[in-house]
């Protein structure tokens, strides 16, 4: 990752929407968060920069992902279930298709990917992770990296693309959501899932929800402004999932280019 430092805006603006309306909602240990008073987003401000989030997640013991090569039967059932749910979307079916697997952590849902039929890629800042994923998983190609460079440099266009529980983790939304739209065929399809901070579920108190984490999660959106974001790259939500947890589950096609 590049040691350029996203641009910390005085005052904060939505990322989303671009407003300035953006009163502080709450401050949690060192971090404040800030709401868009019109598409609702929460974002950490100031922002990580990406050296920091690089940082972040080059410590093994920052963000628990010793935890991942745990429950490996569990993981890797789970992950069919998703994969054949993004399978289904594919025209023509997963074989030989190409699969982007954003996040890929140990790789589970890369290899379930693989197991269905597709050409799996797995990408994940975190080395150490594609380390053992490379290991365990050799069927698949695993890259370490953020995915705005991987996007700049990957020639492959990527039938299907899955995203569970990254965005929240960025620093820059559109950034992330082009590189998205960029990697996929012109009727690639995406299954994207983030917390939901809109939900009926969730709790009251944002400290007394599991996923508010900071500064891990820099980003908080809800159905609208999610759909909001990924439009703006080209991409229209054509199907959310329920999610009894409070989180948002959504397939989202490519739209036409013009
Ligand atoms: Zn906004």
């Amino acid at each position: 990752m590049p040691a350029e430092v996203v641009e910390n805006s005085d005052p904060p603006h939505c990322q989303v929407c671009g407003g300035g309306d953006c009163s502080p909602l709450i401050r949690h240990r060192d971090w404040t968060y800030h709401r868009c008073a019109d598409c609702g987003l929460v974002f950490l401000h100031p922002m990580l920069d990406a050296a920091a989030l690089a940082e972040l997640y080059s410590n093994p013991d920052s963000a628990g992902t010793r935890a991942y090569f745990r429950k490996v039967g569990s993981k890797l059932r789970r992950a069919r279930r998703r994969v054949a749910l993004l399978a289904h979307e594919v025209s023509g079916g997963p074989a030989g298709k190409q699969f982007l697997d954003v996040g890929c952590s140990g790789g589970f849902t890369t290899e379930a990917a693989r197991q269905a039929g597709f050409q799996a890629w797995g990408i994940d800042p975190d080395a150490d992770a594609v380390a053992h994923a490379r290991q365990h998983y050799p069927g698949s190609r695993f890259e370490a990296g953020g995915l705005e460079d991987f996007a700049d440099s990957c020639d492959v266009r990527f039938d299907a693309v899955y995203c569970s529980e990254v965005l929240e983790h960025v620093a820059d939304a559109n950034r992330f959501a082009a590189a998205l739209s960029s990697l996929m065929t012109p009727d690639g399809v995406l299954y994207l899932t983030t917390p939901d901070i809109g939900h009926w579920r969730r709790p009251r108190r944002l400290p007394a929800w599991d996923v508010f984490t900071p500064p891990h999660h820099c980003l908080f959106f809800s159905s609208g402004n999610l759909r909001r974001l990924l439009a703006r790259h080209h991409l229209e939500i054509y199907r959310r999932r329920p999610a009894f947890k409070p989180g948002l589950k959504v397939l989202a096609r490519k739209l036409g280019e013009d």
